[in-house]
């Protein structure tokens, strides 16, 4: 097929008013707070159905030398990255039964990593997994998280259903104290906090929602016992059932299609549409990514990295929607700051390349959707990255069977109301026996920056009440002044990428680097005010101008609902490749820098 052609310039015109009025349309007063959480008469949703009730143990009290908050793939991987360095009692705490984070919580229907396996899946060269399709079943990357835990040996000292409730440094024993809901009181010589960022599952606001006397869950806590089947299909339990779904952000798109397979009828409940691309899943060999090759993960690993960082590259070895869009994305980029040439020059093309690809996805939906006025509500008109992209060939499709009914939320701002019996849009009563929320996860609640887990360093300072007198101070994002052995792992004031579990990996490396030269040489970790002063200062010198993009985009969790600011926290400006590349250089030459 010939590629969409680039817009004409009266066509980039009516296209930047169409969005203006989507936007409008869709803009809430209550902006972020439209949501709830799933704690207090809410908590049932976030309840664990993997484990049902913890099996009752003795409180710990005893001493390691690393306690690791967190069991998904940040945790993992700096446990097993502390294994390589030689340290001996590493102790990962998680809220869940098992090891694997975001994998272990969503187990839906169809959950798949839309990120390519090869590039996603870490420790690959040192596990000698190869994996089995191009974008993994959520359960094989599960079974890999397990795989680094055994392999790492991180079993033994492991805490699942346990939540850390404080982190206290005793400046006498030199450790720190670790507090548990299941109280647990140990200690450890450092604390890694790798705690994440969409943890707690959402949901709307929507009066009477508590009112529903039907079956309801989140899709980060799917009920198998319900809807039988497995994250395969065969959902037998749904046969005879009128499900609805709310929400089509990248759950939802992996979710309804295979809803649609058992369920006697499925209600999609959509206020904002996705961009939907092609997927082209297939099965992959060792040999179609060259897994002979000694340190072929980590090869394609940084080519992905290098091309969706908007650097130079020789080839593209994923050669997917991520990266053929990487430009799109580059508003987030260096290149987006300063423009080989003119600038306006350069903005006129962004523009018309990003309406071009737009054009691609809801062209896209109408050869796909039979129904015309269905086809409609499902094209998005926003920027592409206005919104996570997401990867689908059988969400579109499946708006043509007939027991599919798509309802367009737009015009009410979500669903109205709930009653005992279903939800009402525009007026219109849907009966329901199932409303399952594909709803996402609250930002910026989880972990050490919500509050949720106060950590209290020298003199009992609180982290957070330090940063709130001097703003966010660290060096690198992972150590602060004042609170010695504690390494943060995350996004904030460090780097980020659309592959997390490459910068986890590097964050990772860098912890255990840190820990063991604290080790040889008998040390705390501890940055001095000047480092932090130093690395504020850089993180502010090219700091990226996002505001405008996101003022004008679509409201979501990347633009805190309409607000119009970013949503992440502030990161490196030259993105993660030299991000990585300057850790590399101070590892060599700078570490003693905070070894006291
Ligand atoms: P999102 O926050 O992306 O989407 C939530 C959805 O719920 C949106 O469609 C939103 O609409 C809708 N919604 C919220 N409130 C209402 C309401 N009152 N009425 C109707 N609809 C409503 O959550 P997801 O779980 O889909 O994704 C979260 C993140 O998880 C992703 O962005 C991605 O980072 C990650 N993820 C990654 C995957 C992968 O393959 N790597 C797979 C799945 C998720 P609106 O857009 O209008 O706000």
């Amino acid at each position: 097929m010939a590629p969409p052609q680039k817009p004409a310039p009266d066509e980039l015109a009516a296209l930047r008013e169409r969005y203006r009025r989507e936007r409008e349309r869709r803009v809430r007063p209550d902006g972020p707070r439209q949501y709830v959480g799933t704690d207090a008469e809410f908590g049932f949703y976030a309840a664990d159905p993997y484990v049902g009730e913890p099996a009752e143990r003795e409180p710990l009290h005893d001493t390691v030398d690393v306690a690791v908050v967190g069991g998904g793939f940040g945790g993992i991987l700096a446990g097993a990255r502390l294994r390589q360095q030689g340290v001996r009692r590493v102790r990962v705490i998680d809220k869940g039964g098992d090891f694997g984070g975001t994998w272990y919580w969503n187990r839906y229907p169809g959950v798949h990593c839309d990120i390519e396996s090869h590039v996603y899946l870490p420790m690959l060269d040192e596990t000698g997994y190869v994996p089995e399709w191009k974008y993994s079943p959520g359960e094989e990357i599960r079974s890999h998280a397990v795989r680094i835990a055994r392999k790492s040996g991180l079993y033994a000292d492991a805490l699942f259903s346990t939540t850390v409730t404080a982190l206290t440094w005793e400046e006498a024993s030199r450790t720190w104290i670790v507090a548990t809901d299941r109280g647990d009181e140990f200690r450890a010589t450092y604390v890694i906090t790798a705690t994440g960022t969409l943890t707690e599952p959402k949901l709307p606001g929507i009066p009477g929602i508590e009112d529903f006397k039907g079956h309801t869950f989140h899709t980060s806590r799917w009920d198998y016992a319900y809807t039988g089947g497995t994250p395969e299909g065969g959902l037998t339990g749904l046969a005879d059932k009128r499900v609805g779904v709310v929400g089509t952000g990248a759950t939802g798109v992996q979710v309804i299609p295979v809803l649609a397979e058992d369920a006697k009828h499925v209600y999609v409940f959509q206020r904002t549409p996705s961009t939907v691309d092609v997927r082209a899943n297939r099965r992959t060999t060792a040999g179609d990514v060259g897994a002979d090759r000694e340190g072929w993960a980590r090869e394609r690993r940084e080519n992905f990295l290098r091309i969706v960082s908007g650097e130079a590259f020789d080839e593209d070895l994923v050669a997917d929607g991520w990266t053929s869009s990487a430009a799109l994305l580059e508003k987030l980029l260096p290149s987006f700051r300063r423009p080989p040439g003119d600038r306006k020059e350069f903005e006129a093309a962004y523009e018309a390349a990003d309406a071009a690809k737009m054009n691609e996805v809801r062209a896209r939906v109408e050869r796909t959707v039979t129904d015309p006025a269905t086809a409609d509500k499902l094209k998005p008109w926003y920027r592409y990255a206005c919104k996570r992209p997401t990867f689908s060939d059988t969400y579109y499709p499946a708006f043509n069977r007939s027991n599919v009914t798509l309802v367009d939320t737009a015009d009410t701002h979500g669903i109205e109301r709930v009653t005992e019996d279903g939800v009402v849009v525009g007026g219109t009563v849907y009966e329901l026996d199932c409303l399952i929320f594909a709803t996402g996860f609250s930002v910026g609640v989880s972990g050490v920056h919500s509050g949720r887990l106060p950590v209290h360093g020298r003199g009992g300072e609180q982290l957070l009440d330090v940063w709130a007198r001097h703003g966010v101070r660290t060096l690198h994002g992972f150590t602060s002044n004042g609170f010695p052995n504690l390494i943060q792992m995350g996004s904030l004031q460090n780097a980020s990428s659309v592959n997390y579990t490459h910068i986890l990996d590097e964050q990772a490396v860098h912890a255990a680097a840190l820990v063991a030269a604290a080790e040889a040489k008998g040390a705390l970790i501890e940055p001095s005010r000047e480092a932090e002063d130093a690395w504020i200062a850089a993180l502010a010198q090219d700091a990226p101008d996002h505001e405008w993009f996101h003022a004008e985009c679509t409201p979501g969790y990347y633009n805190r609902e309409g607000r119009g600011r970013p949503n992440g926290p502030i990161a490196y400006p030259h993105g993660a490749v030299a991000f990585h590349e300057l850790l590399r250089r101070w590892r060599e030459e700078s570490m003693d820098e905070v070894l006291a």
